[in-house]
């Protein structure tokens, strides 16, 4: 190792070199939370594409404008769209040494123009965590959070229309990524610390 790599990894831990991740898991999961927690311990940005979009609602860009209908209805934003959003964000300098996905992939399109990127860049996925959480939990959590957060989307009709384009067009892709060999089942029921532990156990 060269001096300038030990200054870089300072303050960083380092798992086998896996730096580009994807945390995949329907909403109320925890992806969230685990992501930020894990990108932090990796020194990694934490990309997720529900907070970009709804930031791009609040600020009122042509983004926000374009998806906010969408958004509030709890169906997902065009591949094409989201797509472009996360492939900017990925080839930004703090990105060069990984990144956490999380949000993204949510169909098997934004899987496979993923999955075309990174190859063209030569820096392919190395793990998709999936955090397994039965779905009449995931439904009490969101309903705790819809409490405290005020998401517009966190009203009970539509987490349920989330939870279900999330079984029709994001469950698929656990499949899509077990037959390439990066998929990773955690289970994610248990206290916050525990399931931080089993991802990191799963990174080895
Ligand atoms: P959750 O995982 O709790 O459902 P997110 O914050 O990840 O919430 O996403 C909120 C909303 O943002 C989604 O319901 C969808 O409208 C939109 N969205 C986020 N990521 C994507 C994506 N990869 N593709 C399409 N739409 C997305």
């Amino acid at each position: 190792m060269n001096g300038s790599e030990s200054l870089r990894d300072m303050g960083r831990d380092t798992r086998a070199g896996v730096s580009r991740l994807v945390l995949l898991g329907p909403p109320g999961a925890g992806k969230g939370t685990q992501a930020a927690r894990l990108a932090d311990r990796l020194g990694v940005p934490h990309i997720a594409t529900g907070s970009i979009l709804r930031e791009a609602v609040d600020l009122g860009t042509p983004l926000g404008r374009d998806v906010r209908p969408l958004l509030d209805a709890g169906d997902l934003v065009p591949d094409d769209l989201i797509v472009k959003t996360v492939l900017e964000r990925i080839r930004q300098p703090d990105a060069a040494e990984g990144f956490i996905l999380d949000g993204f992939p949510r169909t098997l399109g934004q899987a496979e123009a993923l999955d075309s990127a990174l190859s063209d860049l030569g820096r392919p996925l190395q793990r998709v965590i999936q955090l397994r959480v039965p779905e009449d939990e995931v439904a009490g959590r969101i309903a705790g959070r819809g409490e405290v957060a005020h998401r517009s989307d966190d009203r009970e009709d539509i987490v349920a229309d989330r939870l279900r384009v999330y079984d029709t067009e994001t469950a698929p892709l656990a499949e899509y990524y077990r037959s390439r060999g990066v998929l990773v089942p955690v289970d994610g029921v248990g206290p916050i610390d525990e399931v931080a532990r089993r991802i990191w156990d799963a990174l080895a």
